[in-house]
C-alpha cells in the first residue's frame, strides 16, 4: 500500500491524463497490455534506451516495447533512412515498390525455412494469414495451441480461454513442453490443420521450449499430415536466423514481426514456394491476402537497413551474449528466493513464485504465481528509474551497456534483501 501510494503521489500527471483518456477509450487505453492499476504511467519521450514520463522522470528502458523496440527510441541511421524514404521515394505509392522485394530477399535469405513470404501489419495479421495456408492446403478447420501461447490481440491463450473472438470452437489446446501429450494429441485428433508453437513462450513467462518438445511436435506433425507452424513473432531476433536456427527445428511455416519493420507496424509469414503459393494472384482459386500498408515505403525501407546495416548476425550474437550474462547474474540473486528469472538471450522474464522453480509451462506459473509481490517489484523498479513490465518481462534494446544492466542487478539485489 506504502508503494502504491508514492506510485500515485508521483504520477499526478499520468493519472490526469489517464482521466481524461478514460472518456474516449475503455479502459484509457488502446492496448490491454499497458494496463496497470491504479493507473498506468503516460509516457512523453524516449531517446536511445531512456524514456521520460509527463510526471518528469527518467527511465531505463528495459522493457524495450515487447522485443519490438530493438533500435531504440531515435536510432540515427533510422531517422536518416525515414527521411530519405520521404524525400526520394515518399509514402504510400500504391503500387508494388522494390523496396518490399529487397527486403523480402534479405528475409529469406536470413531464414533457412523461409522461401517466400509475404507481409502485413503485425504479428497477429502473420498468424491469421499463415494458418489460413494451413487450413486451405489441408481442407481442415482445427489449431492446436499450447497453452501459455500468445499469438496475437484475438489469438491469446493465456489462461486456458481459446481465442477471443475468432473460431472459439477450432482450437485444440495442448500442454507446452509436454512432448507426450503434444504428440498424442496431434495424433489423435481428428480434422487438425496445424500446430502453432512458439519456441519460446514469450508472453507466457518467457518459458523456453525443450529441444525434445519441439523435435516431438516436429515429428509428429510431418507424420500425421498437418502444418508445423513455428511463430517466431518475438523470438526471430533472439538468433541469427532466429530460434528454429539455433534449434534446428524446419518448420512449414513461420512467422515474423516486431523489430523486423525497424519500428513500424510489421508482420510477414513465410515458408515454402508451394505453401506460399497459396496467396499467387496468378493461381486459380488462391487465397486472397490484402492490406493497405503491406508494402508501406518506410517499413520496408526501415526494415532493410535495420537488418542490413544494424542488426547483423555479428551484432545479434553480441547482443544476446549481453542477455545471457544478465540473466545469469539476475539469476544469482534469484537463488533460494521467490524470484525465478527465465528466458532466452536479450528477452527474459522475473517472475515471482511461491515454489520458487523454474516454470516449463502456463500451469506452473498460474499456481505458483505471487501478483502482490510482482507489484511490489514492479513500483520498487520504476521508483528507481528502471521501466520494467508489471508482468516483469524485459527485453534488451540494442547500445545498452552492461554498466547500466549492473544497476538495474544491483537494485534487484536490494529487493531481493528487503524482501
Ligand atoms: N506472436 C507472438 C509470439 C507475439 O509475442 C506477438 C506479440 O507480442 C504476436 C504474435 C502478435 O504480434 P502483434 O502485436 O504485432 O500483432
Amino acid at each position: 500500500d506504502a508503494a502504491q501510494a508514492r506510485y500515485i503521489q508521483r504520477h499526478p500527471v499520468s493519472r490526469d491524463l489517464h482521466e481524461k483518456a478514460l472518456k474516449c477509450m475503455p479502459g484509457g487505453n488502446t492496448r490491454s497490455v499497458l494496463h496497470s492499476d491504479p493507473f498506468p504511467i503516460c509516457q512523453k519521450r524516449g531517446r536511445e534506451n531512456k524514456l521520460w514520463d509527463h510526471d518528469g522522470h527518467q527511465y531505463l528502458d528495459l522493457v524495450g516495447e515487447l522485443t519490438a523496440g530493438l533500435y531504440g527510441h531515435s536510432n540515427p541511421r533510422l531517422r536518416e533512412v525515414i527521411v530519405s524514404t520521404f524525400d526520394n521515394v515518399g509514402m504510400n505509392l500504391g503500387g508494388t515498390t522494390q523496396e518490399e522485394s529487397r527486403l523480402a530477399g534479405l528475409l529469406c535469405e536470413r531464414f533457412p525455412n523461409i522461401q517466400q513470404l509475404r507481409f502485413c501489419n503485425s504479428g497477429t495479421e502473420a498468424n491469421i494469414y499463415a494458418l489460413s495456408i494451413a487450413r486451405h492446403i489441408t481442407g481442415r478447420r482445427k489449431i492446436i495451441v499450447f497453452e501459455g501461447g500468445y499469438h496475437g490481440g484475438v489469438l491469446s491463450f493465456g489462461h486456458g480461454i481459446g481465442a477471443n473472438n475468432v473460431d472459439q470452437d477450432d482450437w485444440v489446446l495442448g500442454t507446452y513442453n509436454d512432448v507426450e501429450s503434444a504428440t498424442a494429441l496431434i495424433k489423435n485428433t481428428p480434422g487438425v490443420a496445424a500446430v502453432v508453437v512458439e519456441a519460446m513462450q514469450g508472453a507466457g513467462g518467457c518459458i523456453p521450449a525443450t529441444l525434445e518438445f519441439l523435435h516431438g511436435i516436429q515429428a509428429a506433425a510431418k507424420e500425421a499430415g498437418i502444418i508445423f507452424m513455428l511463430d517466431e513473432v518475438m523470438t526471430s531476433r533472439l538468433y541469427p536466423g532466429g530460434l528454429a536456427r539455433k534449434l534446428q527445428v524446419s518448420p512449414d511455416l513461420t512467422t515474423l514481426g516486431k523489430y523486423i519493420g525497424g519500428g513500424m507496424a510489421f508482420g510477414a509469414f513465410g515458408g515454402s514456394e508451394a505453401l506460399l503459393s497459396c496467396y499467387d494472384p496468378r493461381v486459380t482459386r488462391s487465397l486472397p491476402h490484402s492490406g493497405t500498408f503491406n508494402n508501406n515505403t518506410l517499413a520496408m525501407s526501415l526494415g532493410f537497413v535495420g537488418l542490413s546495416e544494424i542488426y547483423t548476425s555479428a551484432v545479434n550474437l553480441e547482443l544476446n551474449e549481453l542477455g545471457d550474462w544478465f540473466r545469469g547474474a539476475l539469476q544469482q540473486i534469484a537463488e533460494g528466493t521467490k524470484m525465478v528469472v527465465i528466458g532466452v538471450g536479450a528477452a527474459l522474464t522475473v517472475h515471482f513464485l511461491e515454489n520458487g522453480k523454474v516454470p516449463t509451462n502456463a500451469h506452473e506459473i498460474e499456481e505458483n504465481n505471487l501478483p502482490q509481490l510482482k507489484k511490489l517489484f514492479w513500483f520498487w523498479c520504476l521508483e528507481r528509474g528502471f521501466w520494467v513490465t508489471e508482468r516483469g518481462m524485459l527485453s534488451l534494446i540494442l547500445g545498452t551497456t552492461k554498466e547500466e544492466l549492473g544497476e538495474f542487478v544491483g537494485t534487484v539485489k536490494e529487493f531481493a534483501e528487503e524482501y
